[in-house]
């Protein structure tokens, strides 16, 4: 088999998981018998994560570490790995064993077949509480509110080819959702189903409100929805205000109300009427608000990520494959 296999890994604190992920990785890799670099990427981690790497990386030269200057976040760490990967296909995957490393050769296989973007998909899941009802309602709106089409349980876990990954890494945007960016940018797409596990220790690193605003990302990237709806809505309350106007006059004229009652002006319609409409408006100014503040973002075009320090070990092709005897054994 040939080409170079990459597999990218955003790392926040998971000293506790790097071990056994590793071991799995190394299983799954060994079984698709491509020579490979594994690209750790340490997203400002507080643990002793880094420690762990360096360890792993004495033991096996096909890990290359990343180590970016602070905490940018999920999509930002998993850029990084991104745009350093030189291989010939590019895995991108969570690092927490919510995405199995089992399933990589599954998702060669089918980039064999002829895919050049191959999503994971998750058949289920296996988080509770908020956060699975959360990320269901998520899925929902956004394929309703999406003005491109995405693969509904297609997570971050996927397989994209050597023009996929290029074309990826040339998305410069700052507010990411990668899954998104990946249906946005087209090529042969297939999928691959898998039972998404738990969390295989501790707890998700991303708050619910970092996910609340990863969601906006999604919407307020691919979709000018919202602020169709907000005209919409605004048409229909200008419309039902006309309306409202026009009895008015008639019951003016008649000198009585529509249903034969004395013609009162209360205040009840009056305060009701202005605390409508002012609610109306300010939501309509947050939705302005939230694309004019991605617009900032996106004109300042800071980098996405800064990265303090690469260890690779080199030469990283011909040597490190496992079934080169010459391969540096641990
Ligand atoms: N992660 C990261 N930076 C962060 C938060 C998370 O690199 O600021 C990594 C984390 O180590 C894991 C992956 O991103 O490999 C997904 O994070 P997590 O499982 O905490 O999020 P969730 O699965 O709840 O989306
Ligand atoms: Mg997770």
């Amino acid at each position: 088999m040939t080409g170079m296999l990459s597999i990218v890994l955003p790392i926040f604190n998971e000293a506790e998981l790097l071990p056994s992920l590793y071991e799995r990785l190394r299983a799954a890799v060994d079984r698709t018998g491509m020579s490979c670099e594994l690209i750790f990427v340490d997203d400002g981690s507080r643990d002793d994560s880094l420690d762990q790497l360096r360890r792993l990386q004495n033991q096996d030269r096909r890990i290359v570490m990343v180590e970016l200057s602070r905490n940018w976040g999920h999509q930002a760490a998993l850029s990084a790995g991104l745009g350093i990967a030189r291989g010939e296909a590019v895995v991108l995957m969570d690092a927490d064993l919510q995405d199995p490393p089992e399933l990589i050769p599954e998702l060669i296989a089918a980039w064999q077949e002829g895919a050049q973007v191959v999503v994971a998909e998750r058949r289920s899941r296996a988080e509770r509480g908020p956060r699975r009802w959360l990320t269901a309602a998520f899925y929902r709106l956004f394929a309703y509110l999406s003005d491109y089409p995405l693969p509904d349980r297609g997570g971050i876990f996927c397989l994209l080819d050597r023009a996929a990954a290029a074309e990826l890494r040339r998305m410069s945007e700052v507010n990411r959702y990668l899954p998104g960016l990946r249906a946005w940018i087209g090529f042969r797409t297939t999928t691959v189903a898998y039972d998404r596990a738990e969390r295989a220790q501790g707890r998700s690193h991303q708050s619910l409100l970092r996910l609340l605003r990863y969601g906006f990302d999604a919407v307020f990237s691919f979709s000018y929805k919202p602020m169709r709806l907000s005209i919409l809505l605004g048409l229909g309350i200008a419309g039902f205000a006309l309306a409202g106007a026009l009895v008015i006059v008639i019951e003016r004229f008649r000198g009585v109300g529509l249903f034969n009652q004395p013609v009162v002006v209360g205040y009840t319609s009056t305060i009701f009427a202005v605390l409508f409409l002012g609610g109306v408006q300010l939501i309509s100014l947050g939705l302005i608000g939230e694309y004019i503040g991605r617009i900032y973002d996106e004109v300042k075009s800071r980098p996405l990520y800064i990265i303090q320090r690469m260890h690779r070990a080199e030469p990283a092709y011909a040597e490190t494959r496992p079934d080169n005897p010459a391969a540096a054994q641990p």
